[in-house]
C-alpha cells in the first residue's frame, strides 16, 4: 500500500519543469537537443543587481531572517514600482513578498479557498494554476476559449460558468502560454462582471512589461476603484529582470487577504531568502535600461521566428503580443504525421529531431504545443529548421 497522500497522488507534475529537466538530462548525456521548453530568460541577472546581493552578503545583512512577508525596504520598493508602472497607490500593509510568484499564488489559494470553492480558469492556462487550486481543496473550473477570439474569455462565457461557489477568477495577461493581451474594454467588462458578482480577481501580471511591437499592457487592477478592491495582483522579478533563480514574487491587494497570506508564509517558508530580497530591491528601484535591452531582444526574436514557425507545414499560430512563448495549434500536423495525442507528438519530435517543446496538454490545450523564444536566435532558427524537417519526413 502506498504511503503517499491522496493529495499528492492526485497532483500532476509541472509539465514545464518536467519537460525542461528531460531536455537538460538529454543534453547532459551528450545528445544534440534544441531546448525550447522553459519560460526562462537566457540572460544573466544584470550586474548592478548582482552587486547589491554581493554587498548584502559581505556586510552581513543577508545573514538573518527578515519578516516573513518581506523586508520593509522591499515593500517600499514594490510600493514605488506599483506607483511608477501601474499608477497604483498602495500602503505597505497591502504588500506581501514571497518565494517566487508561484508560491505567492499557492499562498493566495490557501488563504481564500474553502473546500469546493470554485476558481474560474480560462484555458489555455499556465500549468500550475489548476493543481495549486486542488492542493488548496478548491475546484478549478476550466473555461475553454477560442483561438478565433485570440484565446480570450468573454463575459458571456464567464456568466455561463458562474455558480454559487465561484470565488475567484484567474486572469493572466499577457498570457502564458498564448502571449495574448486583453485590452482595456475587455478588462473593464470582465472586471465589472467580477464586481457585480463579488468574485475576486487574481491578476497574474508577471509578463506585464514583456510586450512587443507597440502592444500595451493594461493592468485590470487600475481600471476603477471597485475593480481595485476586488483584485489581488501577483507579480515578480523572475521574467522581467532575468532573475528566475532568485525566487522573489509578490502580491498586492486588500490588507485582510495580504495579512493572511503573510500568516501562511510565516508557517511555511518564513521569509523569502534574504539575499534575494536585497537583489529584488535593486531590480525594482535601480536603473531600468537593461530591462529594455532584454525586452527588445525578445521582440526581435519574436519578429524573426514567428513567420518561420508559421510556415512549418501543419502548424497554425497567431502572433503573440507579449510574454515569450509561441503556441501553435498542431492538429493538422498531427493528422499529417498520424498522431492522435499531442504529448506523443511532442515526444516524437524530441526523439526524431531533438527539439524539446512542451505539450499543450498541461495547459488545457490538447491541440497545441508551446515553444519558448527566451533563447538565442541561432538555437531558435535551428529548432524551426528541424521542425520543418520532421514534418517533411
Ligand atoms: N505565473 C506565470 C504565468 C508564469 O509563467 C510563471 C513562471 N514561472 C509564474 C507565475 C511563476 O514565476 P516565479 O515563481 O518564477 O516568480
Ligand atoms: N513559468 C515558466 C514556464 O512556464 C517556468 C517554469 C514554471 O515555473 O512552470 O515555463
Amino acid at each position: 500500500m502506498t504511503r503517499l497522500s491522496d493529495r499528492v497522488l492526485n497532483m500532476s507534475e509541472s509539465v514545464t519543469l518536467e519537460a525542461g529537466a528531460r531536455a537538460k538530462a538529454l543534453q547532459a548525456s551528450g545528445k544534440d537537443i534544441i531546448n525550447l521548453t522553459l519560460g526562462e530568460p537566457d540572460f544573466k541577472t544584470p550586474p548592478s543587481i548582482q552587486d547589491k546581493a554581493i554587498e548584502a552578503i559581505r556586510n552581513g545583512s543577508a545573514s538573518f531572517y527578515t519578516p516573513a512577508s518581506g523586508l520593509p525596504t522591499l515593500k517600499e520598493a514594490i510600493q514605488d514600482y506599483m506607483k511608477r508602472y501601474y499608477d497604483y497607490s498602495v500602503a505597505t500593509n497591502q504588500i506581501v513578498a514571497g518565494t517566487g510568484a508561484k508560491f505567492i499564488l499557492y499562498s493566495f489559494f490557501m488563504t481564500v479557498l474553502n473546500p469546493f470553492d470554485e476558481v474560474v480558469i480560462p484555458a489555455p492556462y499556465w500549468v500550475s494554476y489548476a493543481d495549486q487550486v486542488k492542493m488548496a481543496q478548491g475546484s478549478p473550473i476550466i473555461i475553454p476559449t477560442k483561438q478565433s477570439n485570440h484565446f480570450k474569455v468573454t463575459v458571456a462565457e464567464l456568466e455561463a460558468a458562474k455558480t454559487e461557489k465561484t470565488k475567484v477568477l484567474l486572469l493572466n495577461s499577457p498570457s502564458n502560454p498564448t502571449g495574448m493581451i486583453y485590452d482595456k474594454e475587455e478588462l473593464l467588462a470582465i472586471g465589472q462582471w467580477a464586481v457585480d458578482n463579488n468574485i475576486l480577481i487574481l491578476a497574474d501580471d508577471i509578463y506585464g512589461r514583456l510586450v512587443y511591437n507597440g502592444a500595451k499592457f493594461t493592468p485590470i487592477s487600475t481600471l476603477s476603484d471597485e475593480i481595485k478592491q476586488q483584485t489581488i495582483v501577483v507579480n515578480g522579478v523572475s521574467k522581467t529582470y532575468a532573475m528566475t533563480g532568485w525566487r522573489i514574487g509578490f502580491a498586492v491587494g486588500q490588507p485582510e487577504i495580504i495579512a493572511a497570506m503573510g500568516k501562511i508564509l510565516g508557517q511555511t517558508t518564513s521569509n523569502p531568502t534574504t539575499v534575494a530580497q536585497y537583489a529584488a530591491i535593486e531590480a525594482l528601484s535601480g536603473p531600468q535600461d537593461v530591462i529594455e535591452e532584454m525586452r527588445q531582444a525578445f521582440e526581435e526574436r519574436l519578429n524573426i521566428i514567428y513567420p518561420l514557425l508559421a510556415a512549418v507545414p501543419g502548424f497554425e499560430v497567431d502572433k503573440p503580443q507579449g510574454a515569450f512563448y509561441l503556441f501553435p495549434n498542431v492538429s493538422k500536423a498531427m493528422v499529417m504525421k498520424g498522431y492522435q495525442n499531442v504529448t506523443d507528438f511532442t515526444m516524437a519530435i524530441l526523439e526524431e529531431v531533438g527539439v524539446a517543446l512542451v505539450t499543450g496538454e498541461g495547459f488545457g490545450a490538447p491541440e497545441n504545443v508551446r515553444l519558448s523564444y527566451a533563447t538565442d536566435l541561432e538555437t531558435l532558427k535551428e529548432g524551426v529548421r528541424r521542425l520543418t524537417a520532421f514534418m517533411k519526413k
